[in-house]
């Protein structure tokens, strides 16, 4: 082991950066400007936001040795030595924080800041994995090459030439009229009914009735799209979504609440769109052809097959409730051919047997989910660890499943991007460079109004009063920052983990209902996460040139898809 060099500072391009520590104990939260305003924010603001944690030492002459850690950000993996003008000289050797990810036998490399991942030869992923760093340690020319080939060492691996997609999503990063000022509202979820036919089992909502009850009135409706619109700064589009409940019971004021909405943001020079989480029970063919015609996109609750549909979803006298809802779904088909279904399991049940359930009742579109415990007051019983434990096992296996499919899709060329959008998402980090800021638009972009006229950070916390925002007429804007200030570099379990930019730091209220704190996730969840982003790191580096290219013409599209839509 050679001895602890000499550092020149300033002599060599590889050293710790001066502020290192000023970097290592900023507080997690500085202020609201700091937050991502979207659902996916493009930004690139915090380029390397989980801070250095190495050892000012590390950069000044005879500088004591840095504790290291092995992810966030950047480490010090050693000292290089090279001989100038006949003079030797050492520098530190930082690596850009990474992380490897192994398949049978095969290794690649996650360059985590720049969302870039390549085969890595198995030998340095090992070399890598084993390695003890320390700034007196000397690596090797050899080995100094090949973390240069793997682009790792940190003011290096920057220079890769923008790809039209990278280039694009750097520009996105951009401010532009269509986005969202920070604070600013471009959505919001309205509770028109706290009221439902059906008794789910799980029901977060208490039944449908989130800790309140009844339909809200159009006069309520009516103020919330006003105080969507006034509160939507710069915006161009604004979307509208219905959720309940079941939101078709208050039919008479959904049809007033669009008319309102269009009239409304038509004067104020805004494109408006709409959506509405239903059960489909209620929607005969007059329902079905409203929808149609006032282009409502419909995402329809189903549970999957009738057996477990009805166990979990039945009506409110007990009967079942699935071919009530397989009926109601056929009707919004004929507009709506991909009609998109969203089930929640819970006791036990298979996620590979509720998709193919959804898939025989028609839904080609389906995103599956655990039933989330309950917040609200006189909450069912706890869930039992174990047995969450087991669903969670099952649901990595069904997210895996789906990622093996999703490359099955690309390789022959028969990529469905609305099929595969969840994973697609998720992909398109690699693809484009794109990174995840946030799970979503909670307390950000987005609001939910409950029937009451009580606004929330997002349709998940209605009822909650610690989570009350004030009403439509007194609006409290002073609890925002927790949400503002949330950007997944700022999380404080998220900040150093390597899948960050994949993952957006999880759901709120998830964390907050498994952990007790919406800002600290769930272990179970984070595994999760990190296998999944792990198979799509592997599969993404095995595509060929012509498969990459295919992807991100498909994301491409997608995207436009997505503008064109109000
Ligand atoms: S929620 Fe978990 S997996 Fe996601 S970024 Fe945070 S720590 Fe990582
Ligand atoms: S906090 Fe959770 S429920 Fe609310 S919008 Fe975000 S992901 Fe959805």
């Amino acid at each position: 082991m050679p001895t602890q060099p000499a550092v020149q500072p300033g002599v060599l391009a590889l050293h710790v950066p001066p502020d290192a520590v000023a970097r290592e104990v900023e507080p997690p939260f500085r202020n609201a400007d700091e937050a991502s305003a979207g659902v996916h924010d493009k930004a690139e603001r915090h380029q390397d936001g989980a801070g250095h944690q190495a050892s000012p030492g590390a950069a000044t002459e005879g500088g004591a040795a840095a504790v290291i850690p092995r992810t966030g950000a950047e480490t010090i993996f050693g000292s290089y030595e090279i001989t100038l003008e006949g003079r030797v000289l050492h520098g530190n050797v930082a690596l850009k924080e990474h992380h490897i990810v192994e398949r049978d036998g095969d290794c690649f490399l996650l360059r985590v800041a720049d969302m870039a991942a390549t085969p890595v030869a198995p030998a340095l992923a090992r070399l890598l994995a084993s390695w003890s760093p320390s700034p007196g340690t000397l690596v090797p020319d050899g080995l100094m090459q090949a973390l240069r080939g793997a682009r790792l060492v940190a003011e290096e691996a920057s220079h890769e030439a923008p790809t039209p997609l990278k280039a694009a999503a750097a520009k996105d990063a951009e401010p532009n009229e269509d986005q969202p000022a920070p604070g600013a509202v471009a959505s919001i979820t309205i509770f028109l009914a706290q009221s439902c036919n059906l008794a789910c089992s799980y029901c977060y909502g208490q039944a449908g009735t989130y800790g309140g009850s009844g339909l809200m009135s159009a006069g309520t409706a009516r103020a919330a799209v006003d105080w969507l619109l006034a509160n939507s700064g710069s915006a161009s589009k604004v979307h509208v979504g219905f959720f309940g409940g079941e939101p078709l019971l208050n039919l008479p004021v959904l049809k007033e609440v669009v008319a309102y909405a269009k009239e409304r943001s038509a004067a104020c020079g805004k494109e408006v769109g709409f959506g509405i989480t239903t059960n489909a029970t209620l929607v005969d063919e007059q329902v079905a052809a409203y929808i149609a015609a006032e282009r409502i996109e419909p995402l329809v609750s189903c549970d999957g097959p009738a057996e477990v549909h009805d166990r979990q979803r039945p009506f409110a006298d007990g009967r079942g409730s699935h071919a009530a809802v397989t009926a109601g779904a056929a009707r919004l088909r004929e507009a709506f051919p991909g009609l998109p279904a969203r089930a929640a399991l819970c006791d036990g049940a298979d996620p590979f047997a509720v998709r193919r359930g959804l898939e025989e009742a028609g839904f080609a579109r389906c995103s599956l989910t655990l039933a989330s415990p309950v917040l609200l007051e006189d909450a069912a019983a706890p869930e039992d660890p174990a047995a969450r434990e087991a669903a969670t096992a099952r649901m990595l296996a069904y997210r895996r499943a789906e990622v093996a499919e999703l490359f099955r899709a690309i390789v022959s060329r028969t990529l469905d991007s609305e099929r595969f959008s969840e994973a697609l998402s998720r992909l398109a980090g690699l693809a484009t460079g794109e990174k995840r800021h946030a799970t979503c638009g909670v307390g950000r972009g987005m609001r939910a109004v409950a029937v009451d006229g009580g606004i929330y950070p997002c349709h998940r916390f209605v009822g909650l009063e610690e989570a009350r925002m004030g009403e439509l007429g007194s609006y409290r804007s002073e609890g925002l920052n927790d949400y503002h200030r949330a950007a997944v570099e700022n999380l404080p379990e998220c900040r150093t983990c390597w899948a960050r930019y994949f993952c957006g730091g999880g759901c709120f209220y998830e964390n907050l209902a498994r952990t007790g704190d919406m800002h600290r996730p769930d272990p179970l969840f984070c595994a999760e996460q990190r296998a999944v982003t792990e198979d799509l790191i592997a599969g993404w580096c095995a595509l060929d040139e012509e498969g990459k290219a295919y992807v991100r013409e498909r994301i491409a599209q997608a995207d436009r898809d997505l503008d064109q839509r109000p």
